[in-house]
């Protein structure tokens, strides 16, 4: 497709103007004036129009079709939660304005929704207060990293390690690391997909400083030897960190603070509303428990007697700033709106269907490629495409052969520990019919790789760009224009 430049046709226009009514003024000093003609296309409205929805169509996104991404939770999101976001007294807000000027209220209404957003998190999650400061979860885990380094050193604990399953996301030992800490990953045990507690036991010791878990974990098992597991972290001081990533799967079930984790972040954008395709922008809110409050990050919100809110400061043991202004506060906003717009019962269908939907998935593919790890699963299911491997068809050939029959592929390679890895989240939001058709396209393509591997190794060809060598294409990136002759 050539770009709009190329179609520009000159003389070509696509607003008219009405005559300058004026004098004009010959004021602007010569050396800021062009001294050339501005290359802009010309082209007519309509013309323009097509441009651009055609350059939209060929984009991929949860409103065009079925993305099973795994870990991702890429649900529909109501866009109702949009049109809230983009109310002018949201929207046209700017963090500077005073937050209460001769008795105007001028940015009450924003802090109210995230002092609301922070009690009702903390209900949500069974914890004792949040920060919405951070800007995405991996930003999060780093927050909560530093929190737990600065509960350590206000106790004088010598603490030097952070301990992580070795299925995490590959955040969390970034996060851990970032903060300081040496990371020592912890085996699975591969009977029940879930963290080897004896070998958790063997490795924690006085210079732990925290366990990092996932629950349910990244092969979508979830870990019931909690109380167990914070009885080992405790013993040293060390403290339990629950990466809430996976909250879809739990809510309105499972309150990770009623479990003794002591710290978590929730990915706003996975599990309450906020489209994330593209990169962005997403929020980590951390929620702690009651010994770890004095270090959040600053602002806070606080309420004063009068009823009104204000962000305050005057923290001697916060850990400081770690983003500008209030976060991102529109996907706050659109947080707040889900969750009032679905209430406790609806949250808790969410994580019920989200459950269900992946439990029909598996057994519904279960025969046609291998289980790493046979059990009910939560919000999301881990296959192996290794027997397909062995007729030369991998994980990537089968993730690519489904762009071509209109869907997104799963999580490919990961959980690092399972070879060939597909990690396929359907999420709450998608029809039976829908994961019928996934499911007829996943088998015809475990057919195609006995009878046909070759036919699916040249996928997707339904695309712009057919099937690239993808370490040439991060790595050499051709990114300069050159205009056709
Ligand atoms: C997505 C994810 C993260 C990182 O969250 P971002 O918002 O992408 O930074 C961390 N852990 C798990 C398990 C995840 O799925």
């Amino acid at each position: 497709m050539s770009i709009i430049y190329e179609k520009s046709i000159p003389n070509r226009q696509g607003v008219r103007l009405p005559a300058c009514d004026v004098p004009v003024s010959g004021s602007i000093p010569k050396e800021y004036r062009r001294s050339n003609e501005a290359e802009l296309c010309e082209l007519s409205e309509v013309d323009v129009i097509r441009h651009f929805t055609a350059l939209s169509r060929k984009n991929y996104g949860v409103d065009t079709n079925f993305y099973p991404l795994g870990s991702c939770t890429m649900k529909y999101n109501p866009k109702f939660t949009e049109k809230l976001a983009a109310l002018d007294g949201f929207a046209s807000l700017h963090p500077l304005l005073p937050q209460l000027r001769h008795g105007g209220l001028l940015t009450q209404g924003a802090l109210a929704v995230c002092y609301k957003l922070e009690r009702v998190l903390s209900e949500i999650c069974g914890m004792d207060e949040f920060t919405l400061q951070p800007m995405a979860g991996a930003h999060g885990e780093l927050t909560a990293m530093m929190l737990i380094a600065a509960y350590h050193n206000k106790k004088g604990n010598k603490k030097s390690e952070v301990l992580i399953p070795d299925e995490a996301h590959g955040t969390n030992p970034s996060s851990a690391a970032i903060a300081g800490y040496s990371v020592k990953p912890v085996p699975t045990n591969p009977e029940n997909g879930a963290l080897d507690v004896e070998a958790l036991k063997s490795m924690v010791n006085e210079k732990t400083a925290a366990l990092m878990l996932t629950n349910p974990n990244t092969l979508g098992i979830f870990n019931s030897d909690i109380h167990k597991i914070a009885d080992i972290v405790h013993k040293v001081d060390a403290q339990l960190y629950y990466d809430g990533a996976n909250l879809n799967a739990v809510l309105g079930k499972f309150r990770p603070g009623d479990s003794d984790f002591d710290a978590i972040h929730v990915n706003l954008h996975k599990t309450f509303a906020t489209p994330h395709g593209g990169g962005g922008p997403g929020a980590g809110p951390v929620g702690v428990k009651e010994h770890l409050i004095p270090f959040l990050p600053i602002s806070r919100v606080v309420k004063r007697d009068d009823g009104t809110y204000a962000l305050n400061y005057k923290y001697p043991d916060s850990i400081g700033y770690i983003a500008p202004f209030y976060g991102n506060f529109s996907v706050c906003l659109k947080a707040y709106a889900y969750i009032l717009l679905l209430g406790k019962e609806g949250l808790t269908e969410v994580s019920e269907n989200a459950v269900l939907n992946a439990n029909y998935l598996l057994h519904s593919l279960k025969e046609h490629y291998d289980v790493p790890c046979m059990r009910t699963c939560m919000h999301e299911c881990v296959l192996s495409a290794q027997k397909q491997a062995e007729k030369g068809v991998r994980a990537l050939d089968v993730a690519k052969a489904l762009i071509d029959r209109g869907f997104h592929p799963p999580t490919v390679y990961f959980p690092l520990i399972v070879k060939e890895a597909l990690m396929i989240e359907p999420t709450e939001t998608e029809s039976k019919e829908t994961l019928d058709a996934f499911v007829e396209a996943m088998k015809e393509i475990a057919k195609l790789s006995e009878t046909d591997p070759e036919s699916l190794q040249q996928s997707p060809e339904t695309t712009p760009v057919s099937r690239l060598d993808e370490a040439r294409a991060a790595k050499m990136m051709d990114l300069v224009y050159t205009k056709p002759e």
